[in-house]
Parts: structure tokens; C-alpha cells; sequence
């Protein structure tokens, strides 16, 4: 593939063509973007995003207080400086990337408004047809590729996920998620129920507690969470010896990454005593008349599902000062007037908030055909969790659960590139990834171990999901600490990756 032509003759009439597709303006869209600009200039491409502007899951969530649940150092790019706090607001977070945006000049490569229908992939030209509808027009495009960079996420944007409650209509007052969070919502001195326990739930709470009556979070098991400042004094202690930010970043990013990485090993080696620290932060703060055993004691080992930090124990304060209720139960139904709980007791409330997470989606919404074949994505098995055997000229950006999603981001991106440059050099068109002899007798097995992470909404869809093989190429490890060697060293001449 010659990464610098900008129309490829084999395009069809009436499209454009694009030497890189990316799909989706979130901080992945974005992120590879920036690499694609710096490491190959001269790439055509364009970026095609449904929403009417950047930003992805900090657009999109617009309930009160959101705001990130891991720090923005390394959920900053490693080429950016975060020079905030380091647990920063949607908005925060929006202003750093439209930062990014501004100094690449990347708002020229994006088409807001555009969301892909399909991606069709033809053997005989080498190219990717990608249809997208105007949402403001609903006009048809068609864009031609060489590359697919899917930076689409993990969740669907236009709804959040909602189980079925019984007689959830004939609640009275408003069920309201926090994926679409109505603008016109007005919560001054009404009783609400947050349904939840994760980051949303911890978020919301402590950030509508002043204004309504009463806030109730009703969760039916409990979660982990970390506590602490809403600062690093190493970050600190550098700026005030006016230390270059560039190093401040890079400092600091080492710095939690090394402990993330302590923290990670010991969830693993020493499960019973990270559970005890956990729950006795919490307990610092709640006091010890509180029933931390029922509310705030998970019943899993740390780290098989996300840890959220709650800066300065805004959830925990506000349930000490009986801002915030939490109330361990399951729903039996809605009622009327609120909720009827398994063990027979009811909560009234004005206003229900089902902060019960996402729909996962894989490849955006998108249907794709390899050479006029409807793709079944879960037929595929995952290069690292980037690329998939049977879907040529295609990356997908996975980030990480356990550590910032963004770090990925950043790995991939260089992958890419890298992959891009040797195309061109060996007069490639066509690259993807196929089981070498090797790998033939390789149990396949489920993209996700539950053993290592299993949160609910990875779990209600792994069937969707490619299967992994149980060597470490074969497979999204989740582990950025092996990764960080492992992805660079990636040998792109391996018999894993067929070149025509
Ligand atoms: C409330 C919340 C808080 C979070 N906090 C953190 C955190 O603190 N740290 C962390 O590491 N992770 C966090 N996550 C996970 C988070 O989703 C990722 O870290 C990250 O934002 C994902 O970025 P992304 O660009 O890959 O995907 P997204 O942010 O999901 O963006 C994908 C974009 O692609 C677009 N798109 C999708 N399909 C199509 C299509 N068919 N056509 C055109 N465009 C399409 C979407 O509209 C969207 O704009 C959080 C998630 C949520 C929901």
C-alpha cells in the first residue's frame, strides 16, 4: 500500500478515498490520529464520528459530576502533559483533547454527523467501501480505504443498559439513565434512588446529594473502591521547583504506573489483605457503627473488576454526614412510589437513576462483509486484541480495564504505523493476521478469562466477542506492564502476519 496516495483509481464513482479510515473522534479517534500525523505524514485519512462533536464517552455521559475514575497522567497521552489534577471532569478532559485536536490541526480530518452503516472489504481491489448516513441530512456516503483503524469503543452511545424490572411502568415518577441524562432534569428536593454501585453511582451521588431531599443507592452487591487526594505531591513538590511539565508528565506517569503495577501483583498474590486495606479506608471514613461488612464489603477478589478512585471520599463523606443512604438489597419491583425490595421492604422515591452500566457493542454498530460474506466477529480469533484472522487492513483499539484505557492507545498507535511503513516499504497492499501451524491445535477459548476479570457487562456478551488462543500473541492480555515491551517488539515479519 502507498500510505501517501490520496485517490486510488480503484475507488468507486461518487466516493472518496482515504489511504487510513479511523472510526470514531473519542480519546482513541484522536489519539491515533495524532500518531498517523507524526510518525507518517503525508497519510490521507479521515476521521468519521457519529456524535456532533469529539470527546466519545466525555460527550456522551453527561450526568452530574462526571468525571474520570482513573488518573489523567497516564489516561493522558504520553505525548500531552496533563497539567490539571489528576482525577479531571468530562469538560477538563474535553479542553485537553481539543488541545490536542488544535495543536495537530486534526478538526480538518473530521466529519461529524457521519455514522457508519457498513464496511465491506473486496479481495480483488484491496480496499475497504465504507457507507455512512448524515445524521443531520440523512445523506449517504461512501467512503473507500486502505486501512480501518476502529476506534469505536466498546459500548453503544445511543443507550445505556437497563434490565427489565418488574412493573417498571407504573412508576409514577421519572426512570432516567445516566447515559442519556435529560437536560430539563431538576432534582432540587426530590427523593432519588441511584440504582448502582460502580463509578457512575460514586460519581452521581456525592454530586446531587446537596440538591435533592434524599439520594439512596441501591445496589445488590458491593464494589471496591480506592480513596484518596485529588493530587500527587510528587506532581506538586515538581511544579513548585518549576520543573518542565514535559517531565512532570513523565515522572508522575512512571510513578503510578509502578505502583499500579505493585498494587495489580498483590490483588493477585495477597488478595485478603488488599480486601482488608480497601475496606478500611473505608471504614476510616464512615466510622466504625457503620455496617461496612453489609454495604461496602465485595464478595470477589480485588481487581476482577474495575477499582474507580474516589477523590477526597466524596461518597463516603456523604454517607457518613446521612447525605447519602446505601441500602444492599435486591429489586423484587417497581412500585408506584418507588421500589419493592426482596427482603420486603419499599423505598419511595421521585426520581429512579439506573446507573446499571452499558450495552456492549462490538465494532460499533457496524455490519461487515470480507468479500460479499456477512462477517460473524465472534468467528475471529485476536492478534493481542488489535487485529483478527479473516479481517485484512483492520486494527481495533482495546484499551486496558486494569490500568488507563489511553496507554493503549498510545502502544497501538506505534503499531500501526510501524505496520503501515513496512506495507509500503515491501509494496504490500494487503496485511492480516492467520494461525500459523503452530497454532492449529491452540484451544480457543472466550476474549475474556473470568478467572482474571469478569465484570457483568463483559460477561452478558462475551458470545459476541472474538476468541482468544492461550499464547500471549494470540490474545488481549489486559496486562499494559507486559505490553509495554511485548507490542514494540511485535516481529511484523512473523509468519503470523500474510502480506499480498
Ligand atoms: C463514565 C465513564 C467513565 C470512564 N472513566 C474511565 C477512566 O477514568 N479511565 C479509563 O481508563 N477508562 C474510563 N472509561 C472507559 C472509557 O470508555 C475509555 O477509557 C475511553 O474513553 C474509550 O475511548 P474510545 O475513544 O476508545 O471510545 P469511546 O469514548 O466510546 O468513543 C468512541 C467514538 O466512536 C463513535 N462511534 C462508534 N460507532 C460509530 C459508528 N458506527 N460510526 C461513527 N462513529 C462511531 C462514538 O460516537 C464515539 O464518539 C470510562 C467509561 C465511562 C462510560
Amino acid at each position: 500500500m502507498n500510505v501517501a496516495v490520496r485517490t486510488a483509481p480503484t475507488a468507486q464513482q461518487g466516493s472518496e478515498h482515504f489511504d487510513v479510515l479511523i472510526v470514531g473522534a473519542g480519546i482513541s479517534g484522536i489519539g491515533s490520529a495524532y500518531h498517523l500525523t507524526t510518525q507518517l505524514p503525508g497519510t490521507s485519512f479521515v476521521i468519521l464520528e457519529t456524535q456532533e462533536s469529539f470527546g466519545g464517552t466525555w460527550l456522551t455521559h453527561r450526568y452530574p459530576g462526571i468525571r474520570s475514575d482513573s488518573d489523567l497522567y497516564t489516561f493522558g497521552y504520553r505525548f500531552k502533559p496533563w497539567v490539571g489534577p489528576p482525577i479531571a471532569t468530562a469538560e477538563e478532559i474535553l479542553s485537553y483533547m481539543k488541545e490536542v485536536i488544535d495543536e495537530n490541526d486534526i478538526e480538518e480530518h473530521i466529519r461529524y454527523r457521519h455514522k457508519i452503516s457498513s464496511a465491506s472489504w473486496s479481495s480483488e481491489t484491496n480496499l475497504w467501501t465504507v457507507e455512512a448516513v448524515r445524521t443531520d441530512t440523512g445523506e449517504k456516503k461512501t467512503f473507500t480505504a486502505n486501512f480501518l483503524w476502529m476506534c469505536q469503543g466498546y459500548y453503544r452511545h445511543s443507550e445505556g443498559y437497563m434490565p427489565e424490572w418488574k412493573n417498571m411502568d407504573k412508576f409514577k415518577g421519572r426512570i432516567v439513565h445516566p447515559q442519556t441524562w435529560p437536560d430539563d432534569l431538576d432534582l432540587t428536593n426530590k427523593k432519588v434512588i441511584v440504582i448502582g454501585s460502580g463509578a457512575t453511582a460514586a460519581t452521581l451521588i456525592p454530586a446531587i446529594a446537596g440538591e435533592c431531599a434524599r439520594v439512596t443507592m441501591v445496589q445488590r452487591s458491593p464494589t471496591y473502591f480506592r480513596l484518596g487526594r485529588n493530587a500527587i505531591d510528587i506532581a506538586d513538590t515538581l511544579r513548585q521547583l518549576q520543573v518542565n511539565e514535559e517531565w512532570i508528565h513523565e515522572i508522575v506517569r512512571r510513578k503510578i504506573l509502578f505502583e499500579q503495577d505493585a498494587f495489580t501483583k498483590r490483588c493477585i498474590a495477597e488478595p485478603e489483605k488488599v480486601k482488608k486495606e480497601l475496606i478500611s479506608q473505608i471504614t476510616a471514613v464512615v466510622g466504625p457503627d457503620y455496617d461496612v461488612a453489609t454495604h461496602f464489603t465485595p464478595k470477589y477478589r480485588p481487581w476482577r473488576q474495575r477499582i474507580a478512585f474516589v477523590p477526597d471520599a466524596d461518597l463516603f463523606e456523604g454517607v457518613k454526614s446521612g447525605k447519602a443512604t446505601v441500602v444492599t438489597d435486591e429489586i423484587e419491583c417497581f412500585t408506584e412510589k418507588g421500589l419493592q425490595l426482596k427482603s420486603g421492604k419499599t423505598l419511595e422515591a421521585d426520581v429512579i437513576v439506573t446507573a446499571t452500566g452499558f450495552n456492549l457493542c462490538a465494532l460499533g454498530d457496524i455490519g461487515f462483509v470480507i468479500d460479499g460474506k456477512p462477517l460473524d466477529f465472534a468467528d475471529t480469533v485476536t492478534y493481542r486484541g488489535m487485529m483478527f484472522t479473516g479481517i485484512p487492513n483492520m486494527v481495533w483499539v482495546f484499551g486496558y480495564f486494569r490500568a488507563s484505557w489511553t496507554l493503549r492507545v498510545d502502544l497501538v498507535g506505534d503499531f500501526v504505523c510501524r505496520l503501515l511503513a513496512h506495507m509500503k516499504e515491501k509494496g504490500a497492499r494487503r496485511v492480516e493476521v492467520k494461525l500459523r501451524p503452530e497454532d492449529h491445535n491452540m484451544p480457543l477459548l472466550p476474549w475474556l478469562d473470568p478467572e482474571n476479570f469478569n465484570p457483568g457487562y463483559m460477561m452478558r456478551s462475551q458470545h459476541m466477542w472474538p476468541r482468544r488462543g492461550n499464547k500471549p500473541e494470540w490474545q488481549h492480555s489486559q496486562d499494559y506492564w507486559a505490553e509495554k515491551d511485548e507490542i514494540p517488539a511485535i516481529n511484523i515479519d512473523d509468519a503470523a502476519f500474510v502480506y499480498r
